[in-house]
């Protein structure tokens, strides 16, 4: 794939606009434009549908941006007996481990120190969990090579991967490993860019209103101009909002905040040191390292009823549980002075019967409105494909669409490189981190403008060129988008405002 097909930016946009405006046909209207939208607009256009996705601001501009980035192999779901969604799981996770982004997600090792506050009997418990990870593992046909198997640490390796971890009555640890994304936007926007390449119309900043199954009026949020459009289908994917869209869907969205530090406060760790919260069974805090220097540390599970905010906030009660949890893990506490940013995102999940959410099920589910409009919900980062197979699969029947098979087990995303051909780009590891094979076009702006070459801020590990590119070639079309999306600089307030002039000059 040519890296200007999969170019988005506001010049692309523009033209999309107007030829909707004259009356383009469209098969597919897809709203929402995080993973799940995203996903689904590629599954529809890799099929040859003519394929339109709105989102009322910027891509992964919802919960899609606010995960643990953890592409898991669905071991939690073994621990409730749900087998099958264990499996699924496990199968994306190869998949994309292999085939579609192979750039954007890497092994991560995960460590369960053996403490004292972890008896015998939890540690077998962990182990035997960590055993059947390694079941599904081969189950779903990853080989060890990419993922390693469980094993026991001694102590001195579990201080290696975890330098702050408590030393008294440290027995060791136990490790299994899992996908990790470089970041969760980041794999929104490369799906919006492989299926712009496919032919698909991506407009940000452009919300759908009065939906009905076969009508939509779309309104540019930047000009406030509007257009109806009539598809011959159209998907719901706007996760927490989707009874916005379709108010026949009843949603329980549950909070999960994680807290941001330095990388320094956990003097570089290098795996998931993973906490059990006392008195449960099966649930865990933990710390990771993340995008630029930092390590992040989750995560709540917290009924969130009432109106959906834009972005929401972490609760006090929910940051004391963080620190609270981790810090009998650790030599010395953290306190909420180390804390340097905090987020919080809510899950999509459809309401149960006996109203819990700790407990719901997180497997999606695809519904039609009375009016014809095909909803997605549920789910997560991890099985986006498969999610995206059966909506589409469904809107092509409902629709009477005649369309391919889906296509996208085998279909790379933009940027997709591994092996020898990764080895081989000339860029520094971070560029080819987040850009993969796009690494070296990143860098070659970088080496004709020497202005590009320098960091947005001084002291951070984003050169003025990644901003460059993310306007010519990611859609961001605002600064907020150079910021909290296609980087993730905003996360600490003043990493934000001191990027923010470089973030300006970027649309100048
Ligand atoms: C704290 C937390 C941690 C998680 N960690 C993981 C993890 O580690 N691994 C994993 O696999 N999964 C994880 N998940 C689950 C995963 O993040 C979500 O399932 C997924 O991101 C949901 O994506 P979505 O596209 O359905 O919704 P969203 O990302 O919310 O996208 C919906 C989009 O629709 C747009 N929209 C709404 N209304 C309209 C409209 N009228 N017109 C146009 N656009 C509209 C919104 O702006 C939004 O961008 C986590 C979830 C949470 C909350």
């Amino acid at each position: 794939m040519r890296t200007g097909d999969s170019a988005l930016n506001a010049a692309r946009r523009a033209t999309d606009l107007s030829r909707l405006g004259d009356g383009a046909e469209i098969d597919v209207l897809v709203i929402g434009g995080g993973v799940t939208g995203a996903g689904a607009a590629l599954d529809a256009a890799a099929r040859g549908l003519r394929t339109v996705l709105v989102e009322r601001h910027d891509l992964a501009f919802g919960t899609s941006r606010w995960s643990s980035k953890l592409v898991h192999g669905g071991l939690r779901y073994l621990a409730s007996g749900r087998v099958g969604i264990a499996h699924e799981s496990a199968v994306e996770r190869g998949m994309l481990l292999r085939t579609t982004a192979p750039h954007l997600v890497r092994p991560l090792p995960q460590l369960v120190p053996l403490l004292p506050n972890v008896g015998t009997t939890q540690a077998a418990l962990v182990r035997a969990g960590f055993l059947a990870g390694d079941l599904l593992r081969r189950g779903a046909g990853t080989p060890a090579a990419l993922l390693p198997r469980s094993r026991r640490v001694a102590a001195a390796e579990a201080v290696r991967l975890a330098p702050t971890v408590r030393r008294a009555g440290l027995r060791g640890g136990l490790q299994a490993w899992d996908g990790q994304l470089v970041d969760d936007a980041r794999l929104v926007v490369a799906l919006a860019r492989t299926a712009a390449a496919h032919g698909a119309r991506v407009l940000t900043r452009v919300e759908a209103r009065e939906v009905t199954g076969q009508s939509a009026t779309l309104r540019d949020t930047r000009t406030g101009e509007t257009l109806t459009v009539r598809p011959r289908t159209v998907v719901n994917a706007t996760g927490v909002w989707a009874d916005q869209v379709d108010p026949s869907i009843r949603l329980r969205p549950s909070r999960g905040t994680h807290l941001v530090f330095s990388a320094e406060s956990f003097g570089g760790l290098s795996a998931a040191l993973t906490v059990p919260v006392p008195g449960s069974i099966g649930r865990f805090v933990f710390a990771f390292p993340a995008a630029h220097g930092r390590v992040y540390l989750g995560l709540t599970d917290e009924d969130a009823p009432g109106p959906v905010p834009d972005e929401p906030e972490p609760t006090g009660s929910e940051i004391d549980f963080l620190l609270d949890t981790i810090n009998p893990a650790l030599r010395e506490p953290l306190t909420r002075s180390d804390i340097r940013g905090s987020y919080a995102g809510l899950r999509p999940l459809l309401q149960t019967a006996d109203d819990s959410t700790a407990d719901i099920s997180r497997q999606h589910a695809v519904l039609r409105s009375p009016t014809g409009v095909v909803t997605i919900v549920g789910g997560k980062l991890t099985t986006y494909r498969k999610m995206a197979e059966d909506v589409i699969d469904a809107a092509v029947t409902h629709g009477g669409l005649a369309a391919g098979p889906c296509r996208t087990r085998r279909l790379p995303l933009a940027g997709a490189v591994s092996g020898a051909a990764r080895d081989r780009i000339d860029a520094p590891p971070v560029l080819i981190e987040r850009y993969g094979s796009e690494a070296a076009d990143v860098l070659a702006a970088a080496r004709r403008d020497p202005a590009l070459a320098e960091p947005v801020a001084p002291g951070m590990d984003v050169l003025g060129a990644e901003f460059a590119f993310a306007v010519s070639h990611e859609g961001a079309l605002e600064a907020g988008d150079l910021l909290d999306r296609r980087t993730r600089i905003g996360l600490v307030a003043e990493d934000r405002a001191a990027a923010a002039a470089a973030a300006a000059r970027a649309f100048a």
